[in-house]
């Protein structure tokens, strides 16, 4: 019998979607030229975000005290969760579904069945121009290595501090250090440009997080594959992307460059959709894209000032600011919230990038 959804793409987001369509019992076309290779990037998110359905072994490593370290060191509220990616994948049944192993093109997409949903990621740039992305440099730690950058902590989001141990970062572009536990028990360790146009380079982002270890007394481990993570994640959509779930949709987050959480927890929605005949709608708000744009506005020491703002925020507003289902009542609140608690120094700037949030709007 012939396919009534064809899911082009077995990424994270991809495969969700197939096998919730799976559930509803809808017959699934799904193609991809690698469908059972493993995901080798890591996943990580907040345990409120993941949906139930979810198989607890999936989640792979945890952290009950997760800190955001910029002018202050905060607390960050909720479990904050990395994915073990093969048994994720392996949950993910895909047993009744006609999976082919092979690439689709843009003009073979809208073919394959009649409705189709491209979950292909997002690895275009921006023809003509220069793409915001994200990019990070990470290496593979054991825990008695990395105890000082975590200091306590069992995750660290985001430490803003500069990477060679001064106080401001001057005209630098700042980088995060992010610092989480591995399902295989090491620790990864990645120094993030949160958002660049364009974000900085992979040899840069080593060179500082090889500079921030040995601030921290840790000797930088060889470069093999297997104990290295490079990151670049397109932070807007793809353009003219249509048809599209998980990063080749919208669902990637502009602030913070997430998606499989996101897609994770919309599979249901968008399958039922399907199910139905229904269309689904774009998850990101416009609100998310401007604030990305502003953010990329703002001065070194301000974007340090924001994320501390980030730190002192509610538990509440925290989540709205991140969850990417976030109505815009409550994400705008969190997000004016955020600028109106950066200190007084950088007010200024926070209201330049305000008027630029009000003028995008408008
Ligand atoms: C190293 C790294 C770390 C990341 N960390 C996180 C994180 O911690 N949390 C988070 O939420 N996000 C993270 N992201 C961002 C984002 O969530 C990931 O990019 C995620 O893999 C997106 O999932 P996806 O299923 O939408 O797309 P992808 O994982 O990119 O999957 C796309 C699939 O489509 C297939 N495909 C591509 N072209 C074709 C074609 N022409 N025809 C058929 N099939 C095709 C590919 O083979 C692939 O299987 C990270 C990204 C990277 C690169």
């Amino acid at each position: 019998m012939s396919a009534e959804v064809a899911v082009v793409g077995l990424g994270p987001a991809g495969r969700a979607l197939t096998h919730r369509l799976l559930a509803r019992g809808v017959r699934v076309m799904a193609v991809d030229p690698h469908p059972d290779r493993p995901w080798a990037a890591t996943y990580g998110g907040w345990r409120h975000q993941l949906p139930s359905w979810i198989d607890d072994t999936a989640v792979g490593a945890t952290s009950g005290d997760t800190r955001l370290v910029a002018r202050g060191n905060h607390v960050l509220a909720g479990e904050y969760l990395v994915l073990d990616n093969e048994r994720l994948q392996r949950s993910l049944v895909l047993d009744g579904a006609t999976v082919e192993a092979r690439w689709v093109s843009d003009k073979e997409l809208v073919c394959l069945a009649p409705r189709v949903v491209d979950c292909r990621g997002n690895r275009v740039g921006v023809p003509g121009g220069v793409a915001v992305s994200q990019t990070a440099f990470g290496v593979r730690l054991d825990p008695h290595q990395a105890r000082p950058l975590l200091a306590g902590a069992e995750a660290v989001l985001m430490d803003w501090r500069p990477f060679d141990g001064t106080s401001h970062w001057g005209i630098r572009s700042p980088s995060f250090c992010y610092v989480v536990p591995l399902p295989d028990g090491r620790i990864l360790a990645e120094e993030t440009c949160l958002a660049g146009r364009p974000a900085l380079s992979q040899h840069e982002l080593a060179s500082r997080l090889h500079h921030r270890l040995r601030v921290h007394g840790i000797e930088p481990p060889g470069q093999h594959d297997a104990d290295v993570e490079r990151v670049h994640i397109p932070m807007l959509p793809r353009p003219g992307a249509r048809h599209g779930f998980g990063a080749a949709g919208r669902e990637v987050n502009p602030i913070s460059g997430y998606s499989v959480f996101s897609s994770l927890a919309r599979a249901d929605e968008v399958a039922d959709c399907l199910a139905n005949g229904q269309p689904w709608s774009s998850r990101t708000s416009a609100w998310r894209t401007q604030a990305l744009e502003s953010l990329l506005q703002l001065s070194p020491e301000a974007v340090v000032d924001l994320f501390d703002a980030f730190g002192r925020l509610s538990p509440g507003s925290q989540q709205a600011v991140l969850d990417p289902g976030t109505p815009d009542g409550p994400l705008l609140r969190g997000l004016t919230q955020q600028w109106m608690l950066m200190s007084g120094r950088n007010r200024l700037v926070g209201a330049t990038a305000r008027g630029l949030f009000q003028r995008g709007r408008s």
